[in-house]
């Protein structure tokens, strides 16, 4: 017996379904807001990653599905999302144009990692990317489709909201935050001695408690912003206190990627334990120019799908559609045409043997069925149906014609 490799899984049933509900809520979000649905490869060239992710990432470093293949292509299944966007809109040269462009998409990614609760080897995601709009409006506005796409689902969060400065401020941040650091170095974990070099940022999200001891007294960057990234920090606040979404402004979040700027923002839960993002975005206005591309203003989120799944219900279902079924062989051909008829517009089963008219009404009740569309012996001779709404219970005889049209 052949069995699915650790960290994938199949998606069924009513998890099916919870998948298709997420998905759809999140792209009825994004269609309202002018996003284009943008459907991308899976497989993509491996540079693509490390110029955009970052070669000292984890993600590149350890995690990535990577392979020569037969036309000797050094390439990888895609890790995230957003490098591929951002391929696509360089490669199509849509940064010498003037006009914006907004996308969104959902698919499998794959990252090879130790397999946890609601965290899989393929894993789905679903993001956006606006670029073109420098205004901190379009930062606002991602958020709020974010929490937009939340309250849908009826998924509680807390929202967590930094400022990592831009070219301007960062480096100099970077450099005080690197004097800081020297003095702890031998106090610091392996992995926060690596970034120190490598990549300081990011030691500010180190999972170890004494690294974070060892932080608490370290130069933030809101505090070191230019004037520019503070007046739009500022204005971003004002916009999510005049519009009701709660947040807390929390000084050692970080990305976990390298092309992050200014904005940066994270819908946590604390119902998913340790892994608690849903959603998180930011501004990167640096990508595109890692790309070869002209400097372009980008602001975009990723939804982790499965913990979405792991945080939603699937709204109650009600009783829908159609059961349909003949009473004996003589009629089975009429309700068979009269099914095709149905399904053109509404949900319908069928049972392909005659059966008694208990049998037929049990089996609408175990389809969920809202009617059950019966024909007999003398519905057949008349030209007929016997219909029964099982949550009215009203029952009634109208002719196939007159059925047909009061459901359409
Ligand atoms: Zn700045
Ligand atoms: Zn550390």
């Amino acid at each position: 017996m052949i069995q699915s490799l650790t960290g994938m899984q199949d998606i069924v049933g009513d998890e099916a379904k919870k998948y298709n509900y997420v998905v759809n809520s999140a792209k009825e979000v994004l269609e309202n807001y002018d996003f284009d649905f943008l459907k991308m490869p899976m497989l993509e060239k491996t540079e693509l990653f490390i110029r955009s992710v970052g070669g000292s990432s984890d993600i590149v470093n350890k995690e990535m599905y990577r392979f020569i293949d037969k036309g000797e292509n050094d390439v990888c299944l895609r890790p995230e999302g957003t490098a591929g966007v951002a391929r696509y809109f360089v490669q199509n040269k849509l940064d010498r144009q003037p006009q914006k462009f907004k996308f969104y998409y959902h698919g499998s990614m794959f990252r090879y990692e130790r397999p946890q609760k609601g965290r899989y080897r393929e894993f789905n995601q679903f993001g956006c990317e606006s670029f073109g709009e420098e205004s901190v409006y379009e930062d606002y506005a991602i958020i709020e489709m974010a929490s937009a796409i939340l309250d849908k689902l009826d998924i509680s969060y807390k929202l967590e909201l930094n400022s990592l400065g831009c070219k301007e401020c960062r480096p100099k941040y970077i450099e005080s935050l690197k004097e800081f650091l020297r003095d702890k170095k031998d106090k610091l974990c392996e992995d926060c001695n690596r970034r120190l070099e490598q990549n300081p940022l990011r030691v500010l999200d180190c999972k170890v408690q004494s690294c974070q001891a060892e932080y608490e007294d370290a130069p933030k960057i809101t505090d070191n912003l230019c004037e520019s990234c503070d007046t739009d920090f500022r204005k971003l606040k004002e916009l999510l206190d005049n519009n009701s979404i709660n947040y807390e402004v929390n000084k050692k979040l970080v990305r976990g990627l390298d092309y992050y700027n200014k904005t940066i923002f994270e819908f946590i839960s604390d119902k998913i334990g340790a892994q608690g993002t849903v959603i998180g975005g930011g501004r990167y206005d640096g990508l595109i120019s890692y790309l070869d591309g002209k400097e372009t203003p980008a602001v975009g989120f990723g939804m982790g799908v499965e913990r979405a799944m792991l945080l939603t219900s699937l709204p109650s279902t009600q009783n829908c559609g159609y059961h349909l079924g003949a009473m004996d062989e003589e009629a089975l051909s009429s309700i068979i045409s009269l099914t095709k008829s149905v399904r053109v517009s509404h949900k319908a089963t069928l049972e392909y043997k005659p059966k008694k008219l208990k049998a037929l009404l049990k089996g609408a009740d175990k389809a969920n069925a809202k009617y059950c569309v019966v024909i007999g012996e003398n519905e057949l001779k008349e030209g007929k149906v016997w219909l029964k709404d099982l949550v009215t219970k009203d029952e009634s005889t109208p002719t196939i014609d007159e059925f047909l049209n009061s459901i359409k």
